[in-house]
């Protein structure tokens, strides 16, 4: 994988920012096996990168100069094609940028292309992508994870340093687990999810998967505060790109239990134990808790989120965005034929479901009750984080699975058991490469989780964890 600070180092020694995004340019072209790309920014990127050559690198305003980075394709850039990897939005161009993309571009980094993803951010395999499935790098009949299988692909493979991805329910973790890459979801409100394609709005996060933890940290540094285009963004209070070794001594953290038992493979178990034993032994206080509301969590995310989907995804009517149907007689043929052919149908299945939950005579029955298990779910956790700076975990109960394997949506659902807590609560959470699996040899991530607002916490714990792990 490649660092930022190795790409920095060839700035220094001579290279220019042009030679540099050719090189990625070049890597990405010769990865074709493994579908990451869906639309190339190459032309854009050269200009950007000529244009950076009149400006003198300077780190501390310019903190990812020259430094060549994918997105995820549901985050849009002005004149660019934004698909969301979705039919429907073929042939949609962003007729602005996102915010968080602004951002990076505003200290030097230059987005080489846009790349796949499960459809609308529903799955976690990248299957579900209308423009095929990404492959894992370390196994190419294997899924990268999702829905940011492309991001986390593109950084395993050492195209870029640094990949943009979106996070409703596990979309940057799991794949950054299953690629051996480090993922950052930040708290909800830390980046702003401005020009991000809504899925699930009370979660979506914008977030980053990079090839270490200080990486995670300087680029989620670069991407976040206050947007007065989304109100629900958080002020920035402190720098988050890490400057300084944390001391292990100062942290205290907790194993949730209910994450260990039950449904859990073998190896991913063994090689938790292992990495926990490792950072025992470097200094961090770890104890146990148990959270038994977490065996809820996938429950209530998987009624809420299609709610928010269903909802969302109402703007998709053949009329204001992407594609519209050739054959139609009215408006309301146009808006059935579109739809019907525009999304797929694991998109179909969580708008059914989401306005299943919330028809009026079963509002009460799921959609109220799962805000009443969320809250239920935040006050546990909220507990735990007066003891504790984290809570840590696997990031999912298997490794990477087979392309093709896991065609029943519920099993595919079920491996998100892990991830969707911190989202429903809004926490920061990582997942950190601690290794591969014994029987498997794919990669497995340990997932930490703090508090909301408390994003540099866990990026202090990831480098510790990174560190104990070497
Ligand atoms: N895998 C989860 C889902 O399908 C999470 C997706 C996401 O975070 N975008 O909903």
């Amino acid at each position: 994988m490649l660092t930022i600070l190795e790409v920095h180092k060839e700035l220094q020694s001579g290279k220019t920012p042009a030679e540099i995004v050719e090189d990625a340019i070049e890597r990405l072209k010769g990865s074709s096996d493994f579908n990451i790309l869906i639309t190339p920014m190459f032309d854009s990127a050269l200009k950007r990168a000529k244009a950076l050559e009149s400006e003198p690198f300077n780190p501390t305003t310019h903190r990812l100069y020259g430094i060549p980075f994918v997105a995820k394709d549901n985050l849009a850039i002005e004149g660019t094609r934004t698909t969301a990897a979705s039919n429907i939005l073929d042939n949609y161009e962003s007729p602005y940028t996102a915010t968080a993309i602004k951002k990076l571009e505003d200290e030097g980094a230059i987005c080489i292309a846009k790349v796949n993803m499960d459809s609308f951010g529903h799955g976690s395999s990248t299957e579900n992508s209308d423009f095929s499935p990404t492959l894992n790098p370390h196994d190419n009949t294997k899924v990268p994870g999702g829905s940011s299988g492309g991001s986390a692909a593109a950084v395993a493979l050492g195209i870029v340093p640094f990949a943009i991805g979106t996070d409703t329910g596990g979309s940057i973790r799991q794949p950054a687990s299953f690629t051996g890459t480090y993922g950052l979801k930040p708290s909800y409100g830390r980046v702003s999810r401005n020009g991000a394609i809504a899925m699930g709005s009370s979660t979506d996060t914008v977030g980053v998967i990079t090839a270490n933890s200080q990486d995670l940290s300087l680029v989620i540094d670069v991407m976040s505060g206050l947007d007065p285009k989304d109100s629900t963004t958080i002020a920035k209070t402190e720098q988050l790109e890490l400057s300084a070794e944390p001391n292990p001594k100062q942290f205290k953290v907790a194993i949730i239990k209910e994450f260990l038992e039950g449904g859990i493979d073998k190896e991913v178990l063994e090689q938790i134990s292992l990495a926990i034993t490792k950072l025992k032994e470097s200094g961090v206080q770890i104890e146990e808790i148990s959270i038994p509301e977490v065996q809820y969590a996938l429950a209530a995310y998987y009624i809420i989120i299609p709610a928010e989907i269903s909802s969302n995804l109402a703007r998709y009517d053949g009329i204001r965005y992407g594609y519209s149907t050739a054959e139609a007689s009215n408006l309301n043929e146009t808006y059935e034929k579109s739809r019907m052919e525009g999304f797929n149908h694991e998109n179909k299945r969580r708008i059914l479901i989401g306005a299943y939950v919330l028809s009026s005579g079963y509002y009460d029955a799921y959609y109220k009750k799962a805000q009443q298990v969320r809250t239920l779910l935040k006050n546990a956790f909220d507990k735990a984080f007066d003891q504790y700076d984290a809570l840590i975990g696997p990031v999912a109960p298997t490794t990477a699975f087979k392309v093709g394997e896991s065609e029943d949506p519920v099993q595919m659902y079920l491996g998100d058991i892990m991830t969707v807590g911190a989202s429903l609560i809004g926490s920061p959470a990582s997942s950190v490469p601690i290794g591969l699996g014994q029987d498997s040899k794919m990669p497995i991530g340990l997932q930490i989780i703090s508090a909301h607002g408390q994003d540099k916490k866990v990026l202090q714990i990831s480098k510790l964890v990174e560190e104990a792990i070497k």
